[in-house]
């Protein structure tokens, strides 16, 4: 069952790929706009499909959230652990500077326009998730002082959590230790609270108490960070031939993640009783261990690379077209493992199609994406019953059917080809081929709004419910 408990939260994402044309020469800079203003929240335990024609976005926007891709523009929270297990430096920098930036903030917006109002109001959106109502007051420096004590109390307890986890050092010294930091946790806590009282009659508190947000900023972590929660967030290419060292054995390509990740060491029996675990579970023999890959058929090679990703026990793994590749007797093979997979470890997926068979059966909710933007997003079930963007209704009505009926029924076919993502046209960016536009979308970009519980369009004249 699909759980309310958000692992990701992504807000305005923007990917933009600069393109040739050089300012110093007076050209006007170009860039691909490969995702351009993303936002949809991913639920633990849930399988999102995402799904639209070649040169959409998709693998992008796979990508980016990683942060394989550095982001343009906007958040990706994730939630799967807490700021304290993690300690950015973006935190501790953003609480120190919290009067600062307030102050800088408040002098631009109201003179500034385009992109340094964009800057201005997203330096904004990030420090009122750190410091909450505590950004509507004319001095916040108490607030924040309060709120840097209390997250650096958090971090020393996930430190000495982390620490006592190894049999070494579960010592009675250290037990102490967490007791009184603990104690020192609760005594913050309450003289937070307490000024949150005292101040909760100011103009807009609540308002900014609302955007308090304990999820991980991706985009702002340094490189060392991220490579912290690499282990959690993983994937699974495309192409089994290219995406695995032809020179390591399937053993040693499953080793070298886990190893990094410090799970077991290098080498050591548990190493690899481990490792014919994960194997094991994704169909792979013991024999194989100290075969190379190009050893073994497509289907195994996928087989190698799911194994890669779940050795190092991740949350979330994005799924890049990883069937697209393969005969249909394997994917129906592979799919069935992502299943399985999915019920045992508890895992979340991210799966990037263009076939829409297979997301419809795989997937509990499906995301639509045309020329870096989403259109449409709900349930399955509701999104291939009901679909209320004309986009989605005319990739709908192309799956291919054995139902002589419809074929010959209600296919629309859309007209001439995408525009190009360097020059997307103003307005809504379907309008060129969209059998339903009219004048105002040739002008206004539709926002992504709710049209029925859990199922969002970007349309000025969404289908009518059927
Ligand atoms: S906004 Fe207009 S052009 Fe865009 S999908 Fe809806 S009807 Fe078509």
């Amino acid at each position: 069952m699909q759980s309310t408990k958000k692992l990701l939260s992504i807000v305005d994402l923007k990917k933009y790929f600069p393109v040739s044309g050089s300012p110093r020469l007076g050209h006007k800079k170009k860039f691909i706009r490969a995702n351009n203003g993303i936002t949809l929240d991913i639920y633990r335990g849930e399988t999102l499909g995402l799904v639209g024609e070649s040169g959409c976005g998709k693998s992008t926007f796979g990508r980016t959230l990683l942060q394989l891709y550095e982001q343009s523009a906007g958040s990706t929270l994730y939630y799967g652990k807490t700021l304290a297990e993690i300690a950015p430096v973006y935190v501790e920098k953003a609480l120190q500077n919290a009067p600062k930036i307030l102050k800088s903030c408040q002098k631009k917006l109201p003179y500034t326009n385009g992109l340094e109002l964009a800057h201005a109001k997203a330096d904004l959106e990030n420090l009122f998730r750190l410091l909450g109502g505590f950004g509507a007051l004319e001095d916040c420096r108490v607030g924040a002082s309060l709120l840097l004590q209390k997250h650096r109390t958090a971090v020393a307890i996930a430190k000495a959590e982390s620490a006592s986890n190894s049999a070494s050092a579960a010592t009675v010294s250290h037990s102490e230790k967490l007791t009184t930091l603990h104690t020192l946790l609760q005594e913050q806590e309450t003289r937070l609270q307490e000024l949150k009282k005292q101040c909760a009659n100011v103009a807009h508190f609540t308002e900014c108490e609302a955007c308090l947000d304990g999820g991980i900023d991706l985009c702002r972590l340094t490189s060392s960070e991220m490579r912290r929660l690499r282990g959690d967030l993983q994937i699974v290419f495309q192409d089994p031939y290219s995406s695995l060292d032809p020179r390591m054995t399937v053993g040693q390509i499953i080793e070298e993640g886990v190893a990094t990740h410090r799970l077991f060491p290098k080498g050591s029996p548990q190493m690899r009783e481990y490792l014919l675990d994960v194997m094991q579970k994704c169909g792979l023999q013991a024999h194989m261990l100290h075969r190379y890959p190009h050893q073994f058929s497509g289907g195994q090679r996928q087989r190698v690379s799911i194994a890669r990703a779940l050795a190092v026990k991740p949350q979330f793994v994005v799924c890049d077209e990883c069937v697209s590749a393969l005969d249909v007797s394997i994917q129906a093979q592979i799919i069935n493992l992502l299943l399985e997979l999915k019920e045992k470890e508890g895992l979340t997926y991210l799966f990037i199609s263009h076939d829409l068979s297979v997301v419809r059966f795989l997937c509990d909710r499906v995301g639509v994406m045309y020329l870096g933007n989403l259109v449409e997003i709900g349930s399955t079930k509701d999104v291939y019953k009901d679909p209320r963007h004309p986009y989605t209704v005319t990739l709908l009505s192309l799956i291919p059917s054995t139902d002589p009926n419809v074929q010959k029924r209600d296919r629309i076919i859309p007209k001439g080809n995408p525009p190009s993502p360097i020059d997307p046209p103003i307005g809504c960016p379907f309008h060129t081929r969209c059998y339903m536009a009219q004048e105002v979308c040739r002008h206004r970009m539709p926002p992504l709004m709710e049209v029925s519980l859990g199922h969002s369009v970007a349309c000025h004249f969404p289908a009518p419910k059927q």
